[in-house]
């Protein structure tokens, strides 16, 4: 039986006031609150090992070495990685696509070749493709989102093909809260000859996620949206394809001989971690896979699918409101809009309650362009969220409609 109640005493912020009001936190889309078993683990790292990582033989590198490859194999793991030489720490979601647009795209690409990409992609997910097709004459083409908020997969099918090169997609929309089919998309690209790349920023957190079920050739994610630190994500790829590629950043750790006018890399995964790296973070992101382990990511992803299932119920009974993406099948996130009430003014409102929700395009302006819109209201959702919280956020949208009502 999931206790959300016991789980939400595991994260102190949930605890602190909001001008007066009992916190309710549903911007997790953007970052998840963290738990005291994370703060602990970066505590005890800096307390206890700090110490920079591989290149030490003292005690405090040892520790500390061992401490940052032990998060490697927990997160491989927590990602059904077979092994953890694929699996690459970079700063989050961002940085992992733009080692591939860059690493694997600068060498791999060439004038005639496509990339193709989805209508709902995070601009994460899009501007280093665009920075890469603009260095190499490749061509970005797009798969269409439906009416409903899934994908045209019939579009898909007749996009991907010889021309193509990768097939980059966002697993979970960051908007439309559907769960795009990449399993398929991967079998399309591979089918093609081509290369598939999942953005895994809202996937990971959520649902249970295995890369080699995925059948994806790259998979990204970023520790602070997983109840781990800012500053520290991931990027899982084939060993075979990483082998192939070229470094993205030179520097200290990603070298195996350095001559003055030439070198030779490492192995993967040093190979694409130059420099020192965030040690202490991807400490802490290590005991956030063990916290999410030790939930169950098929008990998470069952209490949010009830809670967004109710969000979705309880919002709908605002008159007028529109709830982008598919009715069903859906992850925690509610993008909504009101008529009359701009998005940034509901915000405000709510904050004042001590209630947190984005508004604004969340980095896909396509999208919005695509919806009709320029800006939507977003309540996302996580393991610690509750009915209770949704019923807080409805009354409040209704008080602040009540409020902008006078005024129109
Ligand atoms: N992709 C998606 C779907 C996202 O929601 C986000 C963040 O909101 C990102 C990529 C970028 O993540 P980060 O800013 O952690 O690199």
């Amino acid at each position: 039986m999931y206790d959300v109640e016991k789980v939400r005493t595991e994260f102190p912020i949930l605890g602190r006031k909001v001008g007066g009001k009992d916190l309710v936190y549903l911007d997790n889309a953007a970052t998840s609150q963290k738990p005291r078993r994370v703060l602990e683990a970066l505590n005890e790292y800096y307390e206890e090992h700090n110490a920079n990582i591989h290149r030490g033989v003292h005690r405090l590198s040892e520790e500390a070495t061992s401490a940052y490859e032990g998060s490697r194999r927990k997160v491989a793991r927590f990602l059904g990685a077979p092994e953890e030489t694929g699996l690459v720490f970079t700063r989050g979601t961002t940085e992992s696509v733009n080692l591939v647009a860059h690493a694997w795209g600068r060498k791999e690409l060439r004038e005639g070749d496509e990339v193709v990409l989805t209508e709902v992609e995070h601009h994460s997910n899009l501007v280093p493709w665009q920075l890469a097709a603009r260095a190499t004459g490749a061509k970005l083409r797009f798969v269409p989102v439906l009416e409903d908020g899934t994908l045209d997969m019939e579009e898909a099918a007749r996009l991907i093909g010889p021309r193509t090169k990768m097939v980059a997609a966002v697993h979970a929309s960051n908007v439309l809260a559907t769960i795009n089919p990449v399993e398929r998309l991967a079998e399309l690209a591979h089918e093609a000859g081509a290369l598939m790349l999942v953005d895994g920023a809202q996937s990971a957190p959520h649902l249970p996620v295995n890369v080699e079920a995925l059948g994806c050739d790259f998979f990204a994610c970023s520790g602070h949206k997983m109840l781990g630190p800012t500053g520290v994500g991931v990027l899982w790829g084939r060993p075979e394809v990483l082998e192939e590629m070229d470094p993205f950043l030179g520097g200290g750790e990603m070298i195996r001989e350095v001559h003055l006018d030439h070198s030779t890399w490492n192995d993967p995964p040093h190979k694409f971690e130059a420099g020192t790296m965030n040690i202490g973070q991807v400490v802490g992101l290590g005991a956030a896979v063990d916290y999410l382990k030790g939930l169950r990511m098929e008990n998470v992803r069952e209490h949010e699918r009830r809670l967004g299932e109710y969000a979705y119920q309880r919002l709908s009974e605002l008159e007028g409101i529109t709830i982008h993406g598919p009715t069903e099948d859906r992850t925690g996130i509610a993008s909504f809009t009101l008529p009359d009430v701009h998005p940034h003014d509901l915000s405000q409102l709510l904050d004042e309650e001590g209630i947190a929700i984005r508004s604004g395009h969340h980095c896909t302006q396509p999208l919005m362009r695509r919806l009709g819109v320029v800006a939507t209201a977003r309540a996302s959702f996580y393991l610690y969220n509750t009915e209770e919280e949704v019923d807080a956020l409805v009354d409040a949208l209704a008080r602040a409609r009540e409020f902008f009502g006078a005024f129109v």
